[in-house]
């Protein structure tokens, strides 16, 4: 099945995602108690709880869900993460034009985050953050948007990408965040945010393949 998601089931496919990251808040702790402070799983699990919530509100369309989905996570969670990931999905609704969320939605999603995780935070590829799980998610979903592509297709490719980028930080050196100070000794560890990333894509991915069935 190809044809994308109107906006009820676009609410669905982010509640999924948002209760994907909070089942897995001991699994981000941990990794943030290897190279950082240690906050990040209660953090993005109360970040992504108020955006579950903000999933419900009755918004008139796509785009808006996601910026509202954003904000909601932005102001509930604190520290760094809470700024980059509601940013994410800030910049996600701003590229997200139509009234469908289709394999070209979810491309221009990801694009349109990365772009804005960028422009705010100032992270490069190779810096060690999430930037390393979603850039290669995006750079590989515009690859996979070929004419008929279905956004399961796509979803699937990005998910795969964004794993595979987010094991590849365990070689890399902080470079930006709480984690800079502890230089070489963050590596052989997964970045925090790269993974809840993975995450993220993972249950879209899911979400969708199950749909699709
Ligand atoms: P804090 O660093 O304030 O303790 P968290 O522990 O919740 O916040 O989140 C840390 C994660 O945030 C990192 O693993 C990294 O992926 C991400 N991060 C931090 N700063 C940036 C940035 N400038 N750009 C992109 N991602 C960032
Ligand atoms: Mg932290």
């Amino acid at each position: 099945m190809s044809a994308g998601l109107d906006l009820s089931d676009t609410r669905a496919l982010l509640s999924a995602a948002a209760k994907a990251v909070i089942a897995n808040k001991d699994r981000l702790t941990k990794a943030d108690q290897d190279i950082g402070d240690g906050d990040h799983g209660v953090g993005m699990a109360r970040g992504f709880a108020a955006f579950d919530e903000a999933t419900a509100v009755q918004y008139d369309s796509i785009p808006d869900l996601f910026r509202g989905c954003g904000k909601a996570l932005m102001m509930a969670s604190g520290g760094a993460s809470g700024v980059v990931f509601g940013t994410l999905f800030q910049g996600a609704g701003k590229s997200v034009k139509s009234d469908v969320f289709d394999a070209e939605a979810l491309v221009h999603a990801l694009e349109g985050g990365l772009m804005a995780v960028q422009d705010r935070g100032k992270a490069n590829v190779g810096d060690k953050t999430m930037v390393d799980a979603l850039a290669p998610a995006a750079i590989a979903a515009r690859k996979a948007l070929v004419p008929g592509a279905s956004v399961e297709d796509v979803a699937e490719v990005a998910a795969k990408a964004a794993a595979a980028g987010m094991e590849a930080t365990r070689g890399l050196v902080a470079k930006i965040g709480k984690s800079k100070g502890l230089g070489e000794r963050t590596v052989g560890f997964v970045d925090p945010g790269a993974l809840t990333t993975s995450i993220l894509l993972e249950s879209i991915a899911d979400t969708l393949r199950n749909r699709a069935r």
